[in-house]
């Protein structure tokens, strides 16, 4: 039964699972003391096919490059990424990273590929292609001490025992063992939309190498990247209830309100390519290694903190994370030893606030506008346009925070209220089409006589802000 044992096993060599049992291969080990034995578990080693992961900030590659992983950009044909343009109405606004910053973008599948490459060199990994489908605990204490896998590569149909001081489970967003783990402390994940994805060949962006997000009307937004040379990837939001033809709805409701240039090979990608769809999840993290959650065992990545990918931050905190615990692994002398690693779980999950906090709140809050579904938060969509086109730190401050560059929750409220109250100013004092008695479309700006009516809606976009805002900024700040 005692069959193998490890210092850490982890589950998964996703993006988190991947980058941890490098991280974990170069932390430097008292005189004398063998390299950590790390053993991944991997349901399937084969290249993934996958509409995520496939744009990473700048904070992103910041941190890949403090984990000494950043040749895993270098020959999957990614391509850099240096800002964002943003389309209302047919109006582009740029949205440049600060400091010529840059991020990458790519085929998920090559970029996983390349990490899990560097796994398997490192010191001290053994990286298995097994299913992990139990985790093994102390009929006595609870305490996890491992788990059961089927190996892919024998064939066998039986379990196999794997145990380990310390069990990290990295086995995504779909996660199996979240519950087991979180107990009480568990909250479920909630479904915002779905991503549908296709992949667009040989096309123009508006800007060449910017992150394309188009604001369209009846629907949430349309992201559009550049992932290769000639691969261009298309992400369109549909939320619940899903259109029983998505691909009569993108034709017939979206894409006419997508810059003409991409019509053409939208309407190719969808005669000829699958659609692909992914829940759009959130989940607020919960502090781990309390009274509730489970001894021996921690939860990384999707399986433990989701954000929705609107921002494309989710690989960012994830490497944020793992160089966060790489370090303070450093200071624990014991892995079995559950108070110590105890201690550490509480000092991750406050050290990882500054960025983590700021990447979901903001990935959610922007969410709720960009993809507004009623007349208040079209308000404050059309305002967040407009501050944008102010320019200077109403661009750079919203973008710093988007690409990890600032990691501030109290720079994201500060320009988040102030996109709400310039909405306010800009509902009072710019223009605005209307269609008058003959049904034209006229120009119009708001009358002394209509005051009363704004200040009343005024008050409400503020509340509706609040609403957005306060919440989502709650559940970082609990600490039970
Ligand atoms: C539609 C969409 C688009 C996204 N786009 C972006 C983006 O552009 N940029 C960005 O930064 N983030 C993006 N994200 C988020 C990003 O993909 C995730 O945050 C990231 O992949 C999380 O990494 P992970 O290691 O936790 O999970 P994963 O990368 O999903 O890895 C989990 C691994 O566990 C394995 N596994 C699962 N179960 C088992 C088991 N029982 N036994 C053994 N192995 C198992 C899986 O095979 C997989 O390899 C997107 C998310 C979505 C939904």
């Amino acid at each position: 039964m005692w069959t193998t044992h490890y210092d850490i096993l982890i589950v998964g060599a996703g993006v988190a699972g991947s980058a941890l049992a490098h991280a974990l291969s170069t932390i430097s080990r008292p005189k004398g003391k063998e390299p950590l034995r790390v053993c991944v578990l991997e349901r399937s080693l084969a290249e993934p096919d996958r509409i995520v992961g496939e744009l990473l900030q700048p904070g992103g590659l910041a941190a890949l490059e403090e984990l000494g992983l950043e040749e895993c950009v270098e020959g999957i044909d990614a391509v850099p990424v240096q800002g964002y343009c943003v389309v209302l109405d047919g109006k582009p606004v740029h949205i440049p990273y600060p400091s010529e910053r840059t991020g990458r973008s790519f085929h998920h599948g090559r970029f996983i590929q390349a990490l899990r490459a560097k796994a398997k060199q490192a010191r001290g990994v053994q990286v298995i292609e097994a299913t992990v489908t139990d985790l093994i605990e102390c009929p006595v204490t609870g305490r996890v001490l491992g788990v059961r896998a089927t190996r892919k590569d024998t064939g066998a149909e039986d379990k196999e025992a794997f145990f380990a001081d310390l069990t990290v489970v990295a086995d995504g967003c779909f996660s199996n063992f979240r519950t087991a783990v979180m107990g009480a402390a568990g909250r479920k994940p909630e479904t915002k939309s779905h991503f549908v994805g296709a992949v667009l060949n040989d096309v123009h962006l508006p800007i060449d190498k910017h992150g394309t997000v188009v604001l369209v009307k009846g629907s949430g937004p349309v992201l559009l990247y550049q992932i290769g040379t000639h691969d261009t990837r298309m992400l369109v939001d549909v939320k619940a209830p899903l259109p029983s033809d998505l691909k009569a709805h993108i034709l017939e409701n979206l894409v006419p309100q997508l810059p003409s240039a991409l019509h053409i090979p939208i309407q190719k990608a969808l005669e000829s390519d699958r659609l692909r769809r992914m829940p759009n999840s959130f989940l607020p993290p919960t502090e781990q290694g309390g009274r509730h959650t489970k001894e021996g065992v921690l939860l990384l990545g999707d399986a433990w903190n989701m954000r929705h990918p609107l921002t494309g931050g989710g690989m960012m905190c994830a490497f944020n994370d793992v160089v966060i615990i790489r370090d303070l692994l450093t200071e624990v002398v014991d892995l079995s030893e559950w108070k110590e690693v105890s201690s550490l779980l509480h000092r991750w999950h406050w050290r990882r606030k500054a960025l983590a906090s700021t990447v979901n709140i903001l990935s959610v809050a922007l969410y709720d506008l960009f993809g507004a579904d009623d007349d208040l938060l079209e308000v404050l969509r059309v305002g967040c346009f407009k501050y944008f086109e102010l320019g200077g730190d109403c661009i750079n401050g919203p973008v710093s925070l988007l690409s990890g560059i600032t990691a501030s929750p109290a720079v994201l409220f500060w320009h988040f209220f102030s996109v709400a109250l310039y909405s306010i100013w800009a509902m009072f004092m710019h223009p605005h089409t209307e269609i008058d008695a003959n049904g034209k479309p006229v120009t119009v700006v708001p009358t002394l006589d209509q005051y009363p009516y704004l200040v009343i809606k005024s008050i409400q976009i503020l509340w509706t802000a609040c609403i957005v805002f306060l919440p989502l900024m709650w559940t970082e700040v609990r600490w039970w």
